[in-house]
């Protein structure tokens, strides 16, 4: 029985490989990568004109602190003349969780949007960005990691603050625990970085729905880093949504899990700005 075996591996290893082009070539030429282009198949070009549209797609904006110190923190003033750039400009401010119940839905959204992400929960959310965005009416998301938070400190963002925010139209979402690289955590894969990442996701959610007696509907990754298994984690978790700080706008008929948001740094000039959210 070996021998017979061993006399047809020739021919046993012909029908593998030949079995095998054959899978190869039917799986490719249903993928559209294979497939010629169609004359007037506009599949792409319909994709393209979605993101281009700005009535389609909606830039989040991220922003960090309010005090005019280090590259990520604007003086109230800047922060002033954007949000009545958007003012001016006719864009509505669109908060994030009304923006999510719109992803996936073919309606335009009418005209331009745009929404608004702080990171990291600097007391200059309570002293400044609080009345200002009361001043617009503007609904903001602030993302926060709990070891910013204290429960009684001067010169920190409190949980009451915290609480004060969330009813005042900012409202407060996931930002881990500690601020940690969740990817550098993750490639280090063990039973440590494991349990540490399991509490960065998992644990924040539970203490701020603790603090402020709702649900927490979204994360932002810290640093903007992520991989898909950490995306599949916050899945796991029960977050909604995640944020990353991946370059560009969210195109709103698209149901995207992970979704995008531009970075505003102090050194950006006023048409930058312009051009981000025009
Ligand atoms: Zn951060």
């Amino acid at each position: 029985m070996k021998q017979v075996y061993k006399n047809n591996i020739p021919v046993l290893a012909a029908i593998f490989l030949i079995t095998g082009a054959a899978v190869y070539l039917l799986l490719f030429w249903r993928s559209a990568a294979f497939r010629p282009p169609v004359q007037g198949d506009a599949g792409w070009e319909v994709r393209q004109e979605e993101e281009t549209d700005r009535r389609n797609s909606v830039p989040i904006l991220l922003y960090h602190n309010i005090d005019g110190k280090g590259p990520f923190s604007l003086d109230l003033e800047i922060l002033r003349s954007h949000f009545a750039l958007l003012k001016d400009a006719d864009i509505r401010v669109i908060g994030l969780p009304e923006f999510v119940d719109r992803l996936g839905t073919s309606g335009s959204l009418g005209g331009r949007t745009v929404a608004i992400s702080f990171d990291d929960g600097f007391l200059s959310m309570y002293t400044k960005l609080l009345p200002l965005s009361r001043e617009f009416n503007y609904p903001i998301t602030l993302f926060v990691y709990t070891d910013n938070v204290y429960s009684r400190a001067e010169k920190s963002i409190t949980w009451q603050r915290l609480r004060e925010l969330d009813a005042g139209g900012i409202a407060v979402e996931s930002h881990s625990i500690s601020h940690a690289d969740l990817l550098r955590l993750y490639d280090r894969n063990g039973p440590e970085s494991r349990k540490k990442l399991f509490d960065e996701i998992y644990l924040s959610k539970r203490i701020i729905e603790l603090h402020l007696n709702r649900k927490i509907r979204y994360f932002a990754f810290p640093y903007g880093r992520y991989n898909l298994a950490l995306v599949q984690m916050c899945r796991h978790a029960g977050y909604e949504r995640v944020f990353s700080t991946d370059y560009g706008s969210n195109v709103i008929t698209r149901n995207n899990y992970c979704l995008r948001r531009r970075h505003i740094k102090r050194d950006y000039s006023s048409g930058l700005i312009e051009k981000i959210v025009h």
